[in-house]
């Protein structure tokens, strides 16, 4: 359905390995090799705003991975003209794999999520007996079947076999029209508090997961115990606090991760908050995470609403005993 079907990818994988030493599956210093992937749609936004506000969100996902030794891909085609939408992200990961057999881990982030938190780093040790990493809680999906226990902006897939099969699994709810239609209708039946609307990607997984548990629970890792996504509403108003108490690198409600803009669509097409609360939400988490990046250089923004910038240490003619002594910088090397 996504293509024609692979079963061999193990296999064939390893030897294009074995074959090119030169694309080593690891990056310097041991850890696994992580390709982020955002997307956003191929025409401008119906509200030109929006587009200022996705080069921001870009720039954001630029500066984590320049950070951390993470490549990135922008995407802004439709792969595949029937799973258009949320959906495209599908068709573009499994291309992705199959291009780029020495990434380890393909990580998908929606174009509306921010890094928050440019020091912390994905505790990939955890992961090694995993092929999919996901924000969620075990209870509200195993118990309750609600709707939003997992979160498909920000997820990491290994690249293996297992992972082409769930993604085979995953996508016959997505091609537009009456099959789009007719799978929202199941998902609004069995998943609680889904609203009636066309079957997504997310509640397509938490179903799939659901309906074929011992297929793919035990490959699954469910995370929560830091923000690999995080909703804005409960987060944006409390960043000064935060600056005030704590300090980056801790990734959860101390210093999230990331920052998650769920039903906010500035770009254009109706949304399920007011486009201005969600600009100016935007704007608050972009420099939030901005300064963190300008700390490094010695600028900040003036306030968190400001594109504004100040200087917050004078220029020095050793510039190299100050950089050891910089927050951001010792926690991301150490
Ligand atoms: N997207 C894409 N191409 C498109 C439309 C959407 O790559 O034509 C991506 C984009 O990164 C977007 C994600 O799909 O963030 C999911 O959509 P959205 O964030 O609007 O959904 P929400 O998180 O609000 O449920
Ligand atoms: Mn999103």
């Amino acid at each position: 359905m996504l293509g024609p079907k692979i079963s061999d990818w193990e296999q064939k994988r390893k030897e294009w390995m074995d074959r090119n030493p030169g694309f080593p599956n690891q990056i310097p210093g041991g850890k696994p090799k992580i390709l982020l992937v955002t997307g956003s749609q191929p025409n401008p936004c119906d509200n030109p705003i929006g587009d200022h506000y996705l080069l921001k969100t870009t720039k954001n996902k630029i500066d984590y991975c320049r950070l951390h030794g993470i490549d990135i891909v922008h995407n802004m085609a439709h792969l595949d003209r029937e799973l258009a939408g949320y959906w495209a992200k599908l068709p573009l990961i499994r291309r992705l794999m199959l291009s780029h057999p020495e990434v380890e881990w393909i990580w998908w982030m929606d174009s509306d999520a921010l890094f928050t938190d440019m020091a912390f780093e994905l505790p990939m040790s955890k992961y090694e007996g995993y092929n999919l990493v996901i924000h969620g809680y075990p209870d509200l999906l195993f118990d309750q079947h609600s709707w939003i226990a997992l979160n498909t902006g920000s997820f990491l897939l290994r690249n293996c076999q297992w992972t082409l099969n769930l993604l085979d699994a995953w996508a016959p709810m997505g091609p537009k029209g009456p099959v789009r239609d007719e799978a929202g209708r199941i998902l609004t039946a069995n998943l609680k508090g889904r609203p009636a609307f066309e079957a997504d990607d997310q509640s397509a997984l938490i179903y799939l997961l659901l309906s074929q548990k011992d297929e793919w629970g035990d490959k699954v890792f469910i995370e929560n115990s830091y923000y690999l996504h995080g909703f804005w509403a409960g987060l944006v108003d409390n960043y000064e606090e935060m600056m005030e108490k704590h300090h980056p690198g801790l990734g959860d409600e101390r210093w999230p991760f990331v920052t998650h803009f769920v039903g906010c669509k500035p770009c254009g097409s109706y949304g399920d908050y007011p486009v201005e609360r969600c600009i100016s939400s935007m704007e608050r988490a972009f420099n939030f995470a901005d300064n963190q990046v300008l700390g490094m250089y010695g600028f900040a923004h003036s306030g968190l609403s400001s594109p504004k910038i100040k200087r917050i240490r004078n220029e020095t003619s050793t510039p190299l005993e100050v950089k050891e002594n910089l927050n951001l910088q010792s926690r991301i090397t150490s």
